[in-house]
């Protein structure tokens, strides 16, 4: 992409309505606007992080076994009357009535429409164990929308369901989650740590939170630092392994973890002191096993072995996907502005011509950006006709995780300047070995 031909509308000013960081670098990088309360248009720049993040999100579900599909935003307030929601739900649910005076609601989430999806056309043990997940907008009217897209009333969430014989199936299918979001977050240059947690209105006994430890965070957490050492890497899943899944789980939840509505203050004071810590986190994903508690109000149950009809054991898991863009800002930025990781970033490097309208500049960065699109590379191309100081400016703003710069003195030697956004150093190399650095680095992600 050009920049004098893209649509990024950079502002000048500091945002005054942002609070925490993420939010002003999202309305300063020209990546979101606030539509009305805690609902936002995403613009061009924004929109790439988010669809970046959400095919990340799938290629992890996928490979876990989990089915993609899409469920309406619009749902019907009768299933949420058989489930008794309709009414628990309160005045977080956006509820609609429609010409003909039938009460529908934006969804907050979708347990009861997947349950009766499940129900009409399930009903033997031999179709089990399934996952089905979407990722859609949903509508919660939060009472303080606030932090930008961090807590939104309109935002884009990834939710799944599981639907097992038994309470053991169900179990591996929620080791299984745990282990594909862990996964996930890295992917994203995320660590984000399963906590023990309460399940709210969603209801349930087991229940992780994932949180990614910044200052901003809504969420008081307690730790043993241990936690933050382990990482997942590039570990080979066998997702249908149960000794496997439960394994990994015990290695990252053995460690006291707990978000305060579970805190146990005896607990914590059992870890050595130095390395309990209270701090703060965002709650970027959370999985829950409920057991019965939809298939029985719902009627969703199957014929088992022994002819026998039983419900099935259910549980749900959520990625907050649009919530996760400012998540990853607040854990990953400087005074200068956003530092994508590698694995989101909207553009895989920018490209800097310090001197626009040179003959020679401009050939040098023209043969650049088709290198690098021949390479499947997206560069951003910074052609305008600025001053120097302005385009450095603007690329450390929007974070892009690495910079050519190309001037007529370097061209001299028969070089381009390689700078990394995240240490700030430099190297001069040739085009050629710039471009392959460039692809090398993307090649692992
Ligand atoms: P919170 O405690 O932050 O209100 P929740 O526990 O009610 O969230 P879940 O039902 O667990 O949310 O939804 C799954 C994920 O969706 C959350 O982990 C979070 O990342 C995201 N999410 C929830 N509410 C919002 C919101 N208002 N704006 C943006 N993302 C949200
Ligand atoms: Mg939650």
């Amino acid at each position: 992409m050009r920049l004098s031909r893209y649509f990024l509308p950079v502002l000048k000013e500091t945002p005054r309505e942002a609070q925490i960081v993420s939010h002003r670098l999202m309305l300063q990088a020209g990546m979101i606007r606030q539509a009305s309360a805690g609902i936002y248009s995403w613009l061009p720049l924004g929109y790439k992080v988010l669809r970046n993040i959400e095919k990340i999100v799938h290629e992890e579900q996928i490979r876990a076994g989990h089915i993609p599909m899409l469920m309406p935003t619009l749902q019907s307030a009768d299933l949420w009357r058989e489930s008794g929601r309709y009414d628990d739900y309160g005045e977080e649910m956006l509820r609609i009535t429609d010409r003909h005076g039938r009460d529908m609601l934006y969804g907050p989430t979708n347990e009861e429409l997947i349950t009766d999806i499940f129900r009409s056309y399930v009903s033997s043990y031999r179709d089990l164990p399934l996952t089905l997940y979407h990722i859609q907008w949903k509508f919660r009217d939060e009472v303080r929308p606030r932090f930008g897209v961090m807590r939104g009333r309109e935002f884009y969430m990834k939710d799944g369901y599981n639907f097992d014989l038994t309470k053991e199936d169900a179990l591996h299918a929620y080791n299984r989650h745990l282990v594909s979001y862990l996964r996930t977050y890295e992917r994203m240059g995320l660590q984000a740590i399963p906590m023990r947690a309460d399940s709210g209105p969603i209801g349930g006994d087991d229940t992780h939170e994932f949180l990614v430890l910044a200052e901003t965070g809504e969420s008081e957490v307690f730790y043993d630092s241990a936690v933050t050492d382990l990482t997942f890497g590039d570990r080979e899943i066998d997702y249908d392994s149960v000794e496997q899944c439960q394994s990994i789980l015990e290695e990252f939840t053995s460690k006291y973890a707990r978000t305060d509505e579970t805190h146990d203050e005896a607990m914590f004071n059992a870890i050595p002191e130095e390395r309990r810590r209270v701090a703060r986190g965002i709650e970027v994903g959370q999985i829950f096993y409920f057991g019965t508690k939809y298939s029985d109000a719902m009627g969703a149950t199957v014929q088992g072995p022994d002819g026998k009809s039983v419900p099935v054991h259910m549980g749900s898991h959520g990625i907050g996907v649009s919530r996760l863009v400012g998540a990853i800002i607040e854990a990953s930025h400087d005074d200068k502005g956003i530092i994508w990781p590698e694995g989101v970033t909207p553009f895989h490097c920018g490209i800097v011509n310090l001197r626009q309208g040179d003959a020679e500049a401009d050939g040098a960065c023209e043969a650049l950006y088709k290198a690098l699109t021949d390479k499947g590379l997206e560069p951003l191309y910074d052609d305008r006709d600025e001053r120097a100081g302005a385009k450095f400016n603007t690329m450390d703003m929007i974070g892009l995780p690495w910079r050519i710069t190309v001037g007529p003195r370097g061209l001299k030697n028969g070089v381009v300047e390689l700078t990394s956004r995240r240490t700030g150093e430099s190297e001069e190399l040739a085009p050629e070995l710039a471009v392959a650095r460039i692809a090398e680095i993307y090649s692992g992600v």
